[in-house]
């Protein structure tokens, strides 16, 4: 899913944390961003993947909603990398934490 409707400060100070990212880690924030990323349900709609379900909690869709802010499955992860972040916009304030957790995680790979 594509985050739309940033706050307005959000912008600017995410573009300059972007741009000191390196090629790979900047592709996948921008993937994620743009809803891109190889999670689930993204992957089923391609035709890739059977199922749309969460491979952590196999109860919901697995989107980047679900794995960020949501799912059982993955929250011990979650707390550690994004400690709790209860919206998209404030875990992308932490790039750091973000690609810590994807990397652990090791789905988006
Ligand atoms: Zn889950």
């Amino acid at each position: 899913m594509a985050i739309t409707s940033p706050a307005p400060d959000l912008i600017p100070r995410l573009t300059t944390k972007l741009l000191q990212l390196n090629r790979s880690k900047l592709r996948t924030v921008l993937d994620m961003i743009t809803g891109h990323c190889p999670l689930n349900k993204h992957l089923s709609i391609l035709g890739i993947t059977d199922s749309p379900l969460c491979r952590a909690c196999m109860e919901t869709e697995e989107t980047l909603i679900l794995v960020m802010l949501q799912c059982n499955g993955v929250a011990e992860q979650r707390a550690a990398h994004l400690g709790s972040s209860a919206t998209l916009h404030e875990a992308l304030g932490d790039l750091g934490g973000l690609l810590s957790f994807w990397s652990e995680l090791g789905w988006l790979e």
